[in-house]
């Protein structure tokens, strides 16, 4: 039923639009989506982009893509400028978790529906958040380095504070390595905060590390950009493939260190069902539908906000045929290019 709906709504928007310039009117029917991202610097978010544009016109609608490259000020400028262009719905990807919530503020004041995307927006009560379940990503993270170090020294390099994601990976292994950790001995040496998630910030304080003579067992990387510059510093220090390290985000360049060895594993976020969850969420919030059917809360400070939630996946060497090559994330080709 909703398909022919959106067929019938887009049939008529076209007609009036060849019927005046040709190009969108206002006062057009077409539901309109705004996306805001935070950041498009690691390579998942360009797949988030990429897959939603397509997804929303797919389903009748149109979108605006907004990026903020990691400036908080700029994002709430180009909130604002998609709330002049009379959008419906506001995805975002808060570049930050607290200042963000002025965007959203402003967003439904005007009436407009906000779904906060893979990154959650505090205290500021939006219409839903859909993402990938960080915490598990955390465990998924702790649960590899423990059976994989027997006992030993580990090094954790978290994301960006300003990112509550952050809080949620670290409440996810800090789970795993208490329990086990303590049973095998695992000692966690250093642990660091990456500002903006920054892989530079990575390789410093492990070349640090490794130039005082610190013995590292395993690292946890807070994602693969991050497990980038680990390894750089690692690679220096001819300790690549010894040390273990794990990240997140199933990078192209973490792929093929996954199949050379240097990094053991990574957690594989489908981030096509993030879009296609939030591009069908978009237009049901669009058209006034409720969202009865989530029933997971997420707690945002202040409000629990319904949390569609997607469960991430662990990649090695032994499973990156069936996950990531299967389903087309990466091409076979390119993910054994250096080997
Ligand atoms: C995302 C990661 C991403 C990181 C840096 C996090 O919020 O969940 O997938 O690598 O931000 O952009």
């Amino acid at each position: 039923v909703s398909l022919i709906y959106l067929l019938g709504r887009n049939i008529y928007a076209n007609y009036v639009n060849r019927n005046q310039t040709g190009t969108t009117v206002q006062g057009s029917d077409k539901i309109k989506i705004g996306f805001s991202l935070g950041t498009l610097k690691e390579e998942r978010w360009i797949k988030d982009r990429d897959i939603i544009m397509a997804k929303v016109k797919e389903l009748g609608a149109e979108i605006i893509v907004q990026n903020a490259n990691n400036d908080d000020q700029d994002q709430l400028k180009q909130v604002k400028y998609l709330l002049e262009q009379n959008i419906d719905v506001l995805i975002i990807v808060p570049n930050d978790l607290i200042k963000a919530a002025s965007a959203v503020e402003l967003a439904k004041r005007q009436g407009v529906k906000v779904i906060s995307y893979d990154r959650l927006v505090l205290n500021s009560n939006v219409d839903i958040y859909i993402s990938f379940d960080s915490t598990e990503v955390g465990a998924l993270m702790a649960q590899y380095i423990v059976d994989q170090v027997q006992n030993g020294n580990i090094l954790i390099i978290n994301g960006a504070t300003s990112d509550h994601n952050t809080q949620m990976i670290k409440y996810g292994y800090d789970q795993v390595l208490q329990l086990q950790g303590e049973e095998q001995n695992i000692k966690v040496i250093e642990e660091y905060w990456s500002p903006n998630w920054m892989k530079e910030y990575a390789f410093k304080v492990t070349d640090e590390l490794l130039q005082n003579k610190s013995k590292i067992d395993g690292i946890i990387a807070g994602n693969d950009g991050l497990a980038d510059g680990v390894i750089e510093a690692l690679s220096e220090h001819r300790m690549a493939g010894k040390t273990i390290v794990v990240g997140q985000d199933a990078d192209l360049a973490a792929c093929q260190r996954i199949v050379e060895g240097t990094q053991l594993m990574t957690v594989y976020k489908p981030i096509e069902k993030l879009a296609d969850a939030a591009a069908k969420t978009a237009i049901q919030l669009a058209k006034g539908e409720s969202l009865n059917n989530i029933q997971t809360t997420m707690y945002d400070g202040k409000y629990s906000v319904p949390y569609y939630v997607l469960e991430p996946i662990a990649v090695d060497k032994s499973n990156i045929e069936d996950t990531i090559i299967k389903d087309g994330f990466h091409m076979r080709d390119e993910v054994y290019r250096n080997s």
